[in-house]
């Protein structure tokens, strides 16, 4: 027995130290959650995951690499396979499978009645803007740089949540899509703080979010802060974590002052309290 478990540490030990290991963390997570998926080993030549369909590639740690998984808000509750394919130093190239479970999240919900007037129809100038400007962020969401520049997440300001990441709006008995970010309840004109370093890929108007700040923390990682009063800053601009990027307002469909703050991660909408919480657990 003691031979065979000499054998079993010793015989195994070379091959253990070599492979490395694929690991994600939390295992599970709800609709509009994240999990990090870390490769641990010899740092690669390059490592790319594949999930839900699409390629990512790790970045480069000093333990391995890492990249962001996420689910849409609306994403079906499953095992997601995630596939991670290590070529390293020496040449030689490696696969290992893994997944991510998927579960369904109980976000709240609202009920709102509103005059029809108020809800519809707009004006076809007025959904051809919307149109255009839908063009505009797709594009730019499908767009980023492939390393991950953030290590943690801070609030863009110290207010109490208005209304809550996940939130459901039934408008006269019709769903709308959930709220995809946190309101805060910051007064008109408060300054508001990068949440995490970036670049700035958009600085303007949009007709529902009003002045609004895009953030590319790359990876496919965004964060958007919306119905500013002012932009303190413009496109290419780099920030670090805590700059102020613009302060509070009401701008867009907005009904009083008031922060929307929303992450994206690959086009999926996703929490970001969740992915604060996580980044302080898990440093990439
Ligand atoms: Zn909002």
């Amino acid at each position: 027995m003691r031979f065979f478990i000499f054998l079993l540490v010793f015989g195994l030990y070379p091959l253990l130290a070599h492979a490395g290991s694929v690991e994600i963390v939390p295992r599970a997570i709800p609709a509009g959650g994240t999990a990090l998926l870390r490769w641990n080993g010899e740092t690669p030549a390059l490592a790319v995951a594949k999930y839900n369909g699409r390629l990512l590639y790790l970045s480069p740690q000093a333990s391995g690499a890492v990249a962001l998984l996420g689910a849409d808000i609306d994403a079906a509750a499953g095992s997601y396979p995630v596939s991670v394919t290590v070529s390293r130093a020496s040449g030689e190239i490696e696969t290992f499978q893994s997944f991510i479970e998927i579960r369904v999240a109980s976000y709240p919900e609202e009920r709102l009645t509103l005059p029809p007037s108020m809800v519809s129809p707009k004006a076809a100038d007025i959904l051809k803007r919307i149109g255009r400007e839908r063009a505009v962020l797709k594009d730019l969401f499908s767009t980023s740089t492939p390393a991950l520049l953030l290590d943690s997440v801070a609030l863009p300001v110290r207010d109490p949540v208005s209304s809550p990441f996940g939130l459901r709006r039934i408008l006269n008995g019709k769903p709308k899509s959930p709220h995809a970010g946190i309101d805060f309840r910051s007064p008109l004109g408060t300054p508001v703080h990068a949440s995490a370093s970036g670049e700035v890929v958009f600085s303007g108007e949009l007709y529902y979010t009003g002045k609004t700040i895009i953030l590319d923390h790359g990876q496919g990682l965004f964060s958007i802060y919306a119905h500013l009063d002012s932009l303190a800053c413009s496109g290419g601009e780099l920030l670090s974590q805590g700059d102020v990027l613009g302060k509070v307002g009401s701008s867009g469909r907005s009904t009083g002052p008031h922060l929307h703050w929303g992450v994206k991660l690959r086009g999926d909408r996703v929490d970001p309290m969740a992915l604060m919480s996580l980044l302080a657990e898990e440093k990439p």
